[in-house]
């Protein structure tokens, strides 16, 4: 870990409100294995020494309850609990707002609905985001993924090359910051990963293979295949 730097800030993205899956609690606070999968995505982080802190983006009505889940179930580092966006985008952006300016710290951006991801893909995300100035976590396509404008299927996307986007994604502090107000005076506000808004400005990115058990528990089917994989080991 030559390349990781001492100073590493986690953002985890908790702002979303759940509407896919139903019901009225959002679905990272959601239990799985006895914990809200918040926590475990958390604990992913604060595990690493590396990470010395982390902020949080979650709706504004959930911050005193996240507040309480971080107290009662002991997860460290957590510096601020900030009020999300209308968009991922602009809950990235708030969160990042609050770690204060650094341009030598690497910032690790990570949806709080994947608790599944490990260890060695964050460290490798962070390697290569020191090395490069960003980096993403990604797994090859394994359907071919059609566009589709309105009633008309316009192209079947050749396979080779296409990769689903995972988290985490991780840049060098003022690359991500910068990527983000270029965004924004271009009008840009509802981006779905932070990475594409490096790719915008032209600036390398080095992609990380990650694990196809790293899902983002977005419907009720994915929160009972979570718990498959929980149960499963
Ligand atoms: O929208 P999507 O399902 O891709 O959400 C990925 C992550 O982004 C989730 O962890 C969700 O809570 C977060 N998010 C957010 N603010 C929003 C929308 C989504 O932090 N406004």
């Amino acid at each position: 870990m030559n390349h990781v730097t001492a100073k590493i800030g986690a953002i985890i993205l908790a702002g979303g409100s759940g509407t896919r899956m139903g019901g009225d609690l959002p679905k990272q606070f959601l239990e799985l294995d006895g914990e809200p999968i918040i926590v475990k995505t958390l604990r992913q982080f604060a595990m690493i020494p590396a990470v010395k802190g982390i902020v949080i983006a979650c709706p504004a009505e959930h911050i005193a309850h996240t507040e309480s889940l971080v107290t009662a179930h002991d997860v460290q580092k957590i510096v601020a609990i900030v009020p999300g966006g209308e968009t991922r985008q602009g809950s990235s952006h708030r969160a990042l707002l609050a770690i204060p300016r650094d341009d030598d710290e690497i910032v690790i951006i990570h949806d709080a609905v994947r608790p599944f991801v490990r260890v060695k893909t964050i460290l490798a995300c962070l390697e290569a985001a020191a090395k490069t100035g960003a980096a993403g976590v990604y797994v090859r396509a394994i359907d071919t993924i059609a566009e589709i404008e309105g009633d008309r299927v316009r192209a079947a996307l050749p396979r080779g090359r296409l990769h689903y986007t995972q988290t985490p994604q991780a840049f060098r502090y003022s690359i991500i910051r910068q990527a983000h107000e270029q965004a924004l005076a271009a009008g840009i506000t509802d981006a779905t990963d932070d990475v594409g808004l490096v790719v915008a400005m032209g600036l390398p990115v080095a992609p990380v293979e990650g694990d196809y058990k790293n899902i983002k528990i977005t419907t009720p089917f994915d929160y009972v295949l979570a718990k498959t994989l929980v149960e499963s080991g």
